[in-house]
C-alpha cells in the first residue's frame, strides 16, 4: 500500500513538479519551498545578533526603535529576489511561511529579541491589498 501510495506521489509529481521557489530545480520529498542547495547558500545576515547593524543604522533618529534586523541580503536577480517575487506576485504563501519560520529561529535565538510580547505587521496599502490579494505578513 505504501509503494502504491509513493508510485502516485513520484506520478504527481511528473505532472506537476514540486520546484525550488529560489532556483526552479526539482525538490527532493525531504524538501520544502526551498532546496537544501539554496538554504544553504542563502544570503543571511547576522543582524539579529548585532544591535548596530546597518538596517538599525538607517533607522536611527528617524523612529523610536529597540531593535532592528534584516534576516536576508538583497540582490537584484538574485535567489533572494525570486523567492520574494514567488510570495509577492505568484501566491507562493508557503515561501512566505519558510521565511517566517526562519526568522522566527533566528529572533528567538537573539538576545535582541529576547522578551518579545508582540510583533505588530505593518499595514498593507489598501491597493496594494487589492492588488495582491493578500497581507503576506499576515499569511
Ligand atoms: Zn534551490
Amino acid at each position: 500500500m505504501i509503494a502504491i501510495k509513493r508510485w502516485g506521489v513520484d506520478l504527481l509529481g511528473l505532472l506537476f513538479p514540486n520546484l525550488c521557489n529560489a532556483c526552479g530545480t526539482s525538490l527532493f520529498h525531504s524538501e520544502n519551498v526551498i532546496c537544501t542547495k539554496c538554504l544553504y547558500d542563502m544570503p543571511f545576515t547576522d543582524y539579529h545578533l548585532h544591535a548596530e547593524n546597518r538596517v538599525a543604522k538607517q533607522l536611527w533618529g528617524r523612529l523610536p526603535l529597540n531593535a532592528a534586523m534584516a534576516m536576508l541580503n538583497f540582490r537584484k536577480g538574485a535567489k533572494v529576489q525570486n523567492l520574494i517575487h514567488n510570495l509577492k506576485y505568484n501566491g507562493k504563501t508557503a515561501v512566505g511561511i519558510a521565511l517566517g519560520s526562519l526568522l522566527g529561529e533566528r529572533l528567538k535565538a537573539s538576545p535582541l529579541y529576547n522578551g518579545i510580547d508582540l510583533v505588530i505587521p505593518v499595514p498593507l496599502h489598501r491597493k496594494k491589498l487589492r492588488l495582491r490579494g493578500y497581507n503576506q505578513i499576515l499569511i
